[in-house]
């Protein structure tokens, strides 16, 4: 995409670059690599947000895996850390596998503590969850994030599959939106 395009506008600064996207996703490819060796993971894509971080993942993971999906939305007082319920649940049996949940943005943790509530009961043989994004000034119940692409700061960003209100998805940066869009 080029740097014209009229959604960088709509930006106040780019927190993140195409190339430290690149980099970071193709080290945290070879740490599940090294990680899972032999273990044949599914790895659990949560829509919608994580679905541009998945898809460039999986290809940066050097032997066979199983991939499903799953889709929360969330509601309440505010749609970022509001109560979280499921819309979609995964496709396949989890029990005996080695499950990787891989998440575009931790924030409170709601989302992620409800997902590891409702799977665990399924008999996976592990649990891990990987974000490529943290905000752990956010966090408000506690949850062990196992892989970390970047640790942000408490701004709302959008791009690389991280909306505001369903745009900016295909933006190839990650970017904190300007406060002149929704205030
Ligand atoms: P949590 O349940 O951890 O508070 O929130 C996780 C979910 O809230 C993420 O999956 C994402 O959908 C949304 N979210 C949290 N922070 C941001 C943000 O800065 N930008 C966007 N676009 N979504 C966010």
């Amino acid at each position: 995409m080029k740097q014209d395009c009229p959604m960088y506008e709509d930006l106040s600064e780019i927190l993140i670059t195409e190339e430290q996207i690149k980099n970071t996703v193709k080290n945290l490819g070879a740490r599940i690599t090294r990680d899972y060796q032999g273990k044949n993971p599914l790895l659990i894509c949560i829509l919608k947000g994580s679905s541009v971080f998945f898809t460039d993942l999986i290809r940066e993971i050097d032997m066979p895996l199983d991939i499903d999906f799953m889709a929360i939305s969330s509601y309440g007082p505010n749609t970022v850390s509001g109560e979280v319920r499921l819309v979609k649940d995964l496709d396949c049996s989890i029990e005996g596998r080695n499950v990787l949940i891989v998440e575009d943005i931790v924030d409170s943790g709601k989302t992620l503590a409800y997902l590891k509530r409702i799977l665990n009961n399924r008999g996976a043989a592990s649990i891990r969850i990987i974000s490529l994004l943290d905000k752990p000034s956010c966090r408000t119940v506690p949850l062990a994030v196992d892989y970390i692409g970047f640790e942000i700061p408490n701004a709302f960003v959008v791009g690389y599959g991280l909306d505001f209100n369903e745009k900016y998805r295909n933006l190839p940066v990650i970017g904190v939106l300007d406060e002149k869009m929704y205030k």
